[in-house]
């Protein structure tokens, strides 16, 4: 039956007619509205990592509702979910002094981070400091200017110009990040945007020294660094913001799907107390910048819930442990004639991408994959190249087998 709704990213053209349609979830699984069950290999789009159908989840958000369902916290007003959350997160964040900028979503929590960052240029005298720069490949949501410095062309291209003030650098290389500052000029340059992990643009994990050498460029030239950990964080990649891992302390950083396991929309922005120095000590600097649902409580109320689940189950060090193994469950495929590359063992996320030769004969390959891949009862995340893996952090040993062989029966056929 012809559909009213209209779905992000998908030619309506195809899918009008053709929608798949879930019912229900638990842990890794989900169910099609004919009872089919599906591994959800995928945690949906990168974000159910404490898996799905979690009653204490629902019941937080619940009760939260029946009490207060929203209200603003514009001005002096707050609720106990939204402060609770955002001190459980400074806490958490590998910086001093952290504050929390609440948001519905990533995309939002990158227009936060970068507006943010922009206004403390300002109010540290600074005005002209706006270029933005970010990498190749990179994925930073779809609101204005996470549409503006996308990474991925494709994403940023047929809209007309939506941010002029950025660059892109390429995603492997400290020198061309350092070049691309003194090419724009230090003195204009407001911050280096960046994923430990590129996730839709690939599954690129960044080359061994990259992370602390951009650190440390933007440092010299007095460049903030915002990390975006909208898919790395709340276990991703093993830590609560995914940077960790390099140990280093950016100036802002983005989250938003694990921190709510997706049960509910909510994301921000963790920033440095530095940073926020000046907003807390100087009147007259407010950020005129937010929405409605900032610091929702319902949304919020889901959160504190799902991060006690990640930390009663362990979930983070799950995570740790079973990246090896979905790397040695997914490398073999890369031995497969259609296979270029299979990227895994940072974090619980790969990739298998294909071969660029077969995309001449078969330009529909990657989601002609993903179908086969389906009907043997595994969801997978299609990218321009390649599938992208990335579990509930739940998954237990059999069922990571299970995603591979169900790549290796659809490579088959595909064939
Ligand atoms: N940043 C990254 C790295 C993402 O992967 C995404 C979404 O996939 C976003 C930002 C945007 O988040 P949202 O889709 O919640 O707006």
């Amino acid at each position: 039956m012809d559909t009213a709704l209209w779905h992000p990213f998908s030619d309506m053209a195809v899918v009008r007619e053709d929608e798949f349609v879930l019912e229900r979830g638990e842990d890794v699984w989900v169910y099609d509205a004919a009872g089919n069950r599906y591994l959800d290999a995928t945690a949906s789009l990168w974000y159910a990592n404490a898996g799905h159908g979690r009653a204490e989840i629902a019941d937080a958000a619940a009760e939260q509702m029946r009490k207060l369902a929203g209200y603003s916290i514009f001005g002096d007003f707050t609720n106990e979910p939204a402060r609770a959350l955002a001190g459980r997160l400074a806490g958490l964040a590998p910086m001093p002094d952290a504050k929390v900028f609440l948001t519905a979503g990533g995309g939002e929590a990158i227009d936060s981070a970068v507006k943010i960052a922009r206004r403390y240029h300002v109010v540290q005298g600074q005005p002209e400091r706006v270029h933005v720069i970010s990498r190749t490949n990179s994925y930073h949501g779809t609101n204005g200017i996470g549409t503006g410095v996308a990474g991925i062309e494709a994403n940023r291209t047929g809209f007309g110009e939506i941010l002029p003030s950025s660059s892109r650098v390429a995603y492997d290389s400290v020198d061309a990040l350092r070049d691309e500052i003194r090419r724009v000029g230090p003195e204009r340059v407001a911050a280096f945007l960046f994923e430990p992990v590129i996730g839709a643009g690939g599954v690129l994990a960044p080359p061994e020294g990259y992370v602390q050498g951009v650190v440390d460029v933007c440092r010299e030239y007095g460049v903030l660094v915002i990390a975006d950990a909208v898919i790395c964080g709340f276990g991703r990649l093993g830590t609560w913001f995914g940077v960790e891992r390099w140990g280093v302390e950016p100036d802002l950083i983005t989250f938003a799907k694990g921190v709510t396991s997706g049960y509910l929309p909510l994301g921000g922005v963790v920033v440095h107390g530095r940073v926020a120095e000046p907003f807390w000590a100087r009147s007259g600097t407010t950020l005129r910048h937010g929405a409605t649902y900032s610091g929702h409580p319902a949304c919020c109320a889901a959160a504190l819930a799902n991060i006690d689940i990640l930390e009663r189950d362990n979930l983070l060090q799950r995570g740790q442990l079973l990246e090896g193994e979905l790397a040695a469950a997914l490398q073999p495929l890369a031995a497969h004639p259609l296979v270029r590359e299979v990227r895994a063992g940072v974090g619980l996320l790969a990739a298998v991408e294909l071969q660029p030769d077969l995309f001449e004969r078969l330009p529909s390959a990657v989601a002609d994959l993903s179908l086969l891949i389906r009907q043997r009862g595994v969801l997978t995340r299609t990218l321009a190249k390649a599938l992208a893996v990335s579990p509930p952090l739940t998954i237990q040993r059999p069922e990571i087998n299970e995603i591979a062989q169900a790549f290796a029966a659809g490579l088959d056929e595909l064939a």
